[in-house]
């Protein structure tokens, strides 16, 4: 008689035993359908020493798998990756062995799937909903009810069109072959340095041993060329590799610059992929045959054949750290992926965290730096603009001396970026008659005025309403008012000052998609902006040779909030930034405005000595037993009802552990006191590091209960606190 530890497909439920039924082969791994009441849900076969039963069920009680999956059981490597995940982030193995089957209809047995997409041609008379659907379709292909989500219509609207013949079936080979990267194709001439970088990095390959680098160099160094190399050698020797790119806007630029490298595109992974990109991709990268992956933060659990390298591209980005679901850190789980697999990880940044760089001078991670821009390109000048001596003149957000450097930039036909972290067109609109301010109705927080598409936005939530014409608590006409600026605003600004200037807002808002990023690329390369104002997106990633200058709005904006990584972020955020600036022949020019241009984190960006930042910054830390020295973990109770999560917070507080080397702070109202409906406490344990922090939460949490409707969640290693 068989036995198999199933870890089932449901975050609820730990672990069961199931019968292995005469004539079916299940190892560690095997990917299985098992009953659950009535239900039939996918689990992962587990080594049952590994995986404590939730249940001890006897021989004669248990029940028959239904079956194996057509897909390869999970490597022993993935599997002590979602051991390790479940137990540093207290998460329930269910929710990261689900991220690793992030695509279950991959299993299913259909290999070619049928998608729809517009023939072109419209019949005369249609409805105003199917003309509509149409036009949101737009080139669009996929399944039915993808394409009645994007036309926002229901699935009969696309059954309609298909009928009438406005849309065509189209059948996908999810088993159709990706091409093969060619290592040989565009290799460029290296730079010294940058050949002795990736000599050491394709010595690492080679090896096919667990190694940790941080690959350190300017914005410009030509980091990513030196890291092609490395995945060169993994595809010369077939092994896999994995690049890891905070942002989905991101991959357009990265997927071009493979291209001209390896002659063909990488398999990419992102949300935004239809299930059939989805399915074929999943399916590549288990057998063996994908050979480089390019993905977002979900990409790190996939079940990839043999993984023979990670690249993390700008490793130090905060939204490597998953906030929702499993909360992860995917910088640290990349690592820690490469120790089981076994392969080399490097981390590229011009402007490192805290956190690895504490790793590097422990000697646990390699470095290898790239001081110098690629091709003699230097650095650009960095000024402070001080807003208390040269403010912008009233109702203005620009100083007369970045106005003076726009217009110059002009002159010379050259481009120029204004960044603020902050979309739309006011953070705050309020009424000047009554004082009224708009909430978001589920969440502590302001809506935010989009002036593009008139309405006020919640930029938690994500809650929109039409921005009203008249205030709701006074009825005045026309009475509000805008306070401070977002991007469009800004854009407003330059273009009523330069009205002949083609000026283009980049955010979340307009660039939502790889395809948007390559248009905006595009028509940079073209000239056809002058003047780009933007967001954290185009803080990174871009190589644009004629732009020349950038104009940072609000230097101090990420300073507020006291966060014990805000000035850390400021550096990285604003070196970024300027790294966009003179990247190509012609030198760039960066300026900053500030009201603090004496802070320290301004004179480090203005002398560009990022050692003296990062040893103070490093020293603060140290004394405050804060991160890399000490570690957080934050316990958020929330729920719909107030008073519940409230007691509960209490309970939780009431019977935290005495320990030495532990404190705990709370319950307090978390920062976003009310999310998306649900009230939140905190509790914040602050505890040295060599304290098992996760055993102590464990057994704590353990001895406290909670209804259903209440929620606690752990953030170990969090963010934004
Ligand atoms: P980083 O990632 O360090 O910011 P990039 O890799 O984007 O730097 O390199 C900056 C620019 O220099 C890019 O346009 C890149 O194509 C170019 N470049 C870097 N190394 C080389 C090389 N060896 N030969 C030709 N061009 C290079
Ligand atoms: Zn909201």
């Amino acid at each position: 008689m068989s036995r198999a530890r199933i870890l089932i497909l449901n975050a609820a439920l730990g672990p069961l035993d199931y019968r292995v039924p005469p004539g079916m082969h299940v190892e560690p791994g095997s990917i299985v359908i098992a009953p659950l009441g009535p239900r039939q849900l996918l689990g992962v076969a587990w080594e049952p020493d590994r995986m404590p039963s939730d249940a001890e069920v006897g021989d004669n009680r248990l029940r028959n798998l239904l079956a194996v999956a057509d897909a390869p059981p999970l490597g022993a490597a993935l599997r002590r990756l979602v051991e390790w995940t479940a137990s540093y982030y207290l998460a329930p193995p269910a929710a990261v062995v689900r991220m690793a089957l992030a695509s279950t209809s991959a299993l299913e047995g259909a290999r070619t799937i049928t998608e729809y997409r517009a023939t072109g041609e419209v019949p005369t008379r249609l409805t105003p909903q199917r003309e509509q659907a149409l036009e949101r379709i737009g080139d669009r292909q996929g399944l039915i009810r993808e394409l009645a989500s994007v036309a926002e219509v229901s699935d009969a609207v696309i059954r309609g069109l298909v009928k009438i013949g406005a849309l065509e079936p189209v059948a996908v080979d999810i088993d159709s072959p990706y091409p093969v990267p060619d290592p040989a194709f565009g290799a460029p001439t290296l730079s010294p340095e940058q050949q002795a970088a990736a000599a050491t990095l394709i010595a690492g390959v080679a090896a096919r041993a667990f190694a940790p680098t941080l690959l350190d160099g300017v914005t410009g160094s030509g980091k990513t060329e030196v890291y092609f190399e490395a995945i060169a050698e993994a595809i010369r020797t077939r092994r896999q590799t994995l690049v890891l790119l905070p942002e989905i806007a991101l991959t357009e630029p990265f997927l071009r610059r493979f291209h001209d490298r390896f002659g063909c595109d990488p398999v990419p992974w992102h949300s935004g992929l239809r299930s059939s990109q989805r399915r074929r991709a999943w399916r590549a990268l288990a057998s063996g045959a994908a050979l480089v992956t390019v993905g977002a933060r979900s990409a790190l659990f996939l079940p990839y054949r043999n993984l023979g390298l990670i690249v993390v591209d700008e490793a130090h980005e905060t939204s490597f750290k998953q906030e929702e679901g499993v909360h992860y850190h995917a910088r640290d789980v990349a690592v820690m992926r490469g120790k089981f697999e076994g392969c080399p990880v490097i981390l590229a940044s011009a402007t490192p965290a805290i956190e690895t760089r504490q790793q590097v001078a422990l000697g646990n991670y390699a470095e290898l730096q790239l001081p110098a821009r690629f091709g003699g390109a230097q650095m650009p000048t960095i000024e402070a603009i001080d807003l208390i001596e040269h403010p912008p003149e009233r109702g203005r957000w620009l100083a007369p001396k970045l106005v003076a450097a726009i217009e110059t930039t002009l002159a010379k036909g050259e481009q120029s970026l204004l960044f603020l972290n902050r979309r739309g067109y006011a953070p705050l609109t309020l009424c000047r008659t009554c004082g009224h301010r708009f909430q978001c109705p589920n969440c502590t927080a302001w809506m935010v005025e989009h002036r593009l598409t008139r309405r006020l936005a919640c930029h938690h939530c994500g809650h929109i309403e039409p921005t009203p014409r008249v205030c709701p608590e006074c009825q005045g006409e026309d009475t509000l008012v805008a306070c401070g600026p977002g991007v469009e605003r800004i854009a407003d600004e330059v273009t009523a000052l330069f009205p002949n200037a083609k000026t283009a807002i980049v955010t979340s808002d307009t660039i939502w998609s790889p395809a948007k990023a390559a248009e905006f690329v595009a028509r940079m390369e073209a000239r056809d902006i002058d003047i780009v104002v933007g967001t954290q997106l185009v803080t990174k990633g871009y190589h644009f040779p004629n732009l020349t200058l950038v104009g940072v709005v609000d230097a101090d904006l990420g300073l507020e909030g006291g966060d014990l990584r805000a000035a850390e972020r400021t550096f990285q955020q604003i070196r970024q930034v300027s790294g966009r600036a003179g990247r190509g022949e012609k030198p760039g020019h960066v300026f900053i405005q500030t009201h603090s241009p004496k802070a320290q984190v301004m004179q480090a960006l203005i002398t560009g000595d990022a050692d003296a930042f990062y040893t103070a910054e490093t020293d603060a830390r140290r004394d405050a037993g804060a991160p890399p020295f000490g570690r957080y973990a934050a316990i958020v109770v929330s729920s719909e009802d107030q008073p519940a999560a409230h007691e509960i917070a209490i309970a939780i507080g009431r019977s935290a552990p005495r320990i030495d080397g532990m404190a705990v702070y709370g319950p307090a109202p978390a920062p976003l006191a009310m999310l998306r409906g649900r009230h939140r406490y905190r509790l914040l344990v602050h505890a040295r590091r060599a304290l098992d922090v996760q055993d102590v939460i464990r057994d704590w949490l353990r001895a406290v209960e909670w209804p259903s409707k209440v929620r606690v969640t752990v953030d170990v290693d969090p963010y934004n606190f």
